[in-house]
């Protein structure tokens, strides 16, 4: 998953969010990446971005952990003004081994988060060789280059 916060206590609301999702029944937190902060990305009138990506195993359908993600978001305070515009926190679901989704509410793989480096970067840290759309998360990482994201912290502590 990928975790990004720009208003507020990132950081804070990083760690918060982190410690939701580690907390449900049927979650196991796996890896968390080092925290980096970022360019934003489409609408650049914006505070930069504090991102991690964790990876995690869990028992939970691929549509019950969107909701999950949902869930802590909104308590979390996130408020949906716009598409790209400025939030509290955003979680969103990269990869899930071995599923794909097409629905209107689940795309999986998502659908850009593999050409975006602030996706990339930190989760090439956690994941470098998991193969996704037929390349490594390396790779992808390569290709989409590192401009504007700067590791702010050997590892994140949560
Ligand atoms: P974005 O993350 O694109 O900036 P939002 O966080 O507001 O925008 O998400 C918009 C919608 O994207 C959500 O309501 C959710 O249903 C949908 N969505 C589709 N695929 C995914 C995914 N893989 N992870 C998270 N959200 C997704
Ligand atoms: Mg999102």
């Amino acid at each position: 998953m990928s975790l990004g916060a720009n208003l507020g206590n990132r950081e804070e609301t990083l760690r918060e969010a982190v410690k939701r999702l580690a907390a449900e029944d049927g979650v196991e937190l796996c890896a968390v990446s080092p925290l980096y902060e970022t360019e934003p990305w489409g609408k650049t009138d914006q505070p930069r971005f504090l991102n991690i990506a964790v990876s995690l195993r869990t028992t939970l359908s691929p549509e019950a952990l969107l909701e999950l993600a949902q869930t802590v978001e909104n308590d979390l305070g996130r408020v949906r003004h716009e598409h790209w515009g400025a939030r509290t926190i955003d979680i969103d679901i990269v990869h899930i081994e071995g599923v794909e989704r097409n629905t209107p509410t689940l795309t999986l793989p998502h659908p850009y988060m593999l050409e975006r480096a602030f996706v990339l970067v930190p989760m090439a840290e956690i994941a470098p060789g998991l193969v996704v759309k037929g390349k490594t998360i390396e790779a992808w990482k390569i290709i989409a280059g590192n401009e504007g994201v700067t590791r702010v912290a050997p590892s994140f502590i949560w």
